[in-house]
């Protein structure tokens, strides 16, 4: 486990602008459309891109490469939005050794208040078989999903959490999933619930984004690892901002955070790409780094860029 350390925020009494980045609002869901007008760390979201427009042309040249674009797809389609109404009392005040306070820690306890994060399927299998009638079995998937612990902190919080698939318009159809499960590490600021669906369409749909997520990021690894060293720091966030339908930010990492990161297969990243209140949790690729393939879960804000949670490898 790494040695955790987190960081000062500029208003540590601004909800939608301090250390992490889940969207909160006391007025229920409808409050978080609200928030998305009065954003003041990226007004006007010109930097965003919904997955839907989503093309060459949005990567800098240097990595216009149909594999990149094909990835980003990919991601995409395994990118969800998490909905919670309850904040657990189990919150810690502050984060470990520090006088920083936790997210979401003064309203511990509260079940009406709407918090939106991120999380990425991080895999599908079939969990068990149901006999519905004599003759017919059904499936039963699980499907996996990463976020950070900030968004979903435990079992208490994962019992109202909506894993919310398929958001990427105002005019698409989603699926939502409930939780059964969950694991956290809090101090790597990571967490993992496990859904379980009989929609065997989805299941099938989000195994394949799977699939060519992995492909493309080994064939991104072939062609860039032999390149010159400026043209390996892309750094790609996906997730949904306030709240709001999927999108898409491009940008690139600054540096591996040495504070959080205890090795080369455990570690976390700064990077410049753009983030919002709502985008925690929301995987972020990091090139050439993890083995090319595993994104790190996006944990928060500070002076000098965005950050990741620590991922293990
Ligand atoms: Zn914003």
């Amino acid at each position: 486990m790494a040695d955790f350390k987190y960081y000062a925020s500029d208003d540590l009494n601004n909800e939608n602008y301090g250390s992490h980045e889940i969207e909160v609002s006391l007025e229920g869901e409808s409050g978080l459309q609200e928030q998305l007008k009065r954003c003041t760390k990226n007004p006007g979201h010109t930097k965003f891109i919904p997955v839907d427009d989503f093309k060459m042309d949005h990567l800098p040249i240097k990595y216009q490469d149909e594999d990149v674009l094909q990835m980003i797809k990919s991601l995409s389609g395994l990118t969800v939005k998490l909905l919670t109404n309850a904040v657990s009392p189990a919150r810690p005040d502050h984060y470990n050794n520090t006088r920083i306070p936790y997210p979401l820690s003064k309203y511990k306890g509260f079940i009406n208040i709407a918090s939106s994060g991120s999380g990425r399927v991080a895999n599908v299998f079939k969990e068990s078989d149901i006999c519905k009638t004599a003759t017919t079995v059904e499936h039963v998937w699980n499907v996996r999903v990463r976020t950070a612990a900030h968004v979903v902190f435990d079992e208490f919080e994962m019992d109202s959490v909506k894993g919310i698939v398929g958001y990427d318009s105002e005019r698409s159809s989603t699926t939502i999933l409930t939780g059964k499960r969950l694991r956290s590490e809090v101090c790597e600021d990571f967490s993992e619930i496990e859904f379980l669906t009989e929609d065997a369409a989805l299941a099938g749909s989000l195994g394949g984004h799977l699939n060519s997520y992995y492909d493309s990021c080994f064939k991104i690894k072939e062609k860039f690892e032999g390149r010159a060293v400026p043209d390996k720091k892309l750094a790609v966030v996906v997730s949904h901002p306030h709240g709001a339908p999927k999108q898409v930010s491009v940008g690139e990492w600054i540096r591996m955070d040495e504070s959080r990161s205890s090795s080369d297969f455990e570690n976390a990243f700064i990077y410049g790409t753009s983030t919002c209140a709502g985008s925690s949790g929301g995987p972020v690729y990091i090139m050439g780094r993890m083995g090319w393939v595993a994104p790190y879960p996006h944990s928060g804000t500070h002076k000098e860029g965005n950050f990741s949670s620590v991922v293990s490898f």
